[in-house]
């Protein structure tokens, strides 16, 4: 494929279609080549780099179809899965504020999706959408990535707990038997229907002092502060520092140089929440290697097949 080519492709690939072009979809997208057959739904979606990640690994593949952006609004997303039963599709992804709705809106759903009650991914078969949720394994694989160390060995704490990734990363660390687990949310009703859920995995006592294994959290000053000597990572699953006037999930001076910092939010790179880890002598990861991760191994879902993870990471210039 010549370069030119490649960069035609690109250029359909980052138009963001709606609603409103699915439902006349073969006369919106009868002159694409090749044609549309994955996406990511989510509002806001424009700052969503899986288009150009999976469409590099459909191209390494040489499976001839297209990844697309779709801007779909919360009170489309039925209408808009409904869709893709009639469409030909081989999947899709889900992202912000999807994962919790769409698991009531689906045929089906893994264990992945239904333990922890959000979906970020969602293959076709026989016209029936499958859930499943990669965020929880990809988290996992992405902080080994950047901190070489396993959630096994960590306290952690969750901000945005109740929401779908922040679920599925509060199900991941129970798995994995993590060794401490703070959750907190700016609805608080949300975290404590999960720690009920979360509990039986946090029975045995390990050799921490005197804090609970479990536990939710009020997010105000004064319970950060009291927690976070307890804490080794931190994980912002809000989508707080997406825009530039959003305050930080964490007050910068509430870290300390014992912390690591996971941020989900990519675009930008470096948040207030990451420069602020950066002032504290805190190490720091944005959610580019989740989103890498994630990616991988919905790929792997769509066709079966393992990712070709390196042209992935290319894309995203990781
Ligand atoms: P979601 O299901 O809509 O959940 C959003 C969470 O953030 C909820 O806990 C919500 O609290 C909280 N929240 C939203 N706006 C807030 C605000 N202004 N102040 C405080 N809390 C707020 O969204 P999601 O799909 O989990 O996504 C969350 C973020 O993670 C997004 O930025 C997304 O892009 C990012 N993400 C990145 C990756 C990756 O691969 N890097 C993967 C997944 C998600 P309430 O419960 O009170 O509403």
């Amino acid at each position: 494929m010549t370069a030119t080519k490649q960069l035609m492709e690109a250029e359909t690939t980052t138009d963001r279609y709606t609603l409103a072009d699915l439902e006349r979809w073969t006369e919106v997208t009868h002159n694409l080549d090749p044609t549309i057959r994955l996406g990511v739904f989510g509002d806001p979606v424009a700052h969503s780099l899986s288009p150009q990640m999976q469409n590099a690994a459909l191209r390494a593949c040489e499976i001839k179809m297209q990844y697309a952006r779709f801007h779909i609004r919360a009170n489309e997303l039925r209408l808009a899965l409904g869709f893709l039963r009639e469409l030909d599709f081989v999947g899709i992804n889900l992202t912000v504020p999807h994962k919790i709705a769409t698991l009531a809106q689906i045929d089906a759903a893994d264990e992945s999706a239904t333990r922890c009650g959000a979906v970020n991914t969602v293959h076709l078969r026989d016209k029936k959408l499958i859930g499943s949720n990669t965020d929880a394994e990809g988290f996992s694989r992405a902080v080994r990535q950047e901190f070489s160390i396993d959630l096994r060995d960590l306290r952690v704490l969750i901000i945005g707990a109740g929401g779908g990734t922040g679920r599925a990363i509060a199900w991941q660390c129970a798995l994995e038997n993590c060794e401490r687990l703070v959750l907190t949310n700016r609805t608080p009703a949300k975290t404590s229907a999960l720690v009920e859920g979360l509990r039986p995995f946090f029975v045995a006592p390990r050799v921490l002092g005197p804090v609970a294994r479990l536990e939710a959290l009020a997010w105000d000053e004064s319970a950060l502060r009291a927690q976070l000597p307890d804490i080794d990572l931190i994980v912002n699953a809000t989508p707080l520092g997406m825009n530039p006037s959003d305050s930080a999930p964490v007050p910068a001076r509430l870290l300390a140089p014992h912390h690591i910092v996971f941020d989900c939010v990519y675009a930008p790179l470096r948040t207030r929440l990451l420069r602020a880890a950066d002032e504290a002598g805190a190490r720091g990861a944005n959610g580019l290697s989740m989103l890498l991760h994630q990616g991988a191994l919905s790929f792997s879902l769509w066709f079966n097949r393992e990712a070709p993870i390196e042209a992935m990471r290319a894309a995203i210039a990781l």
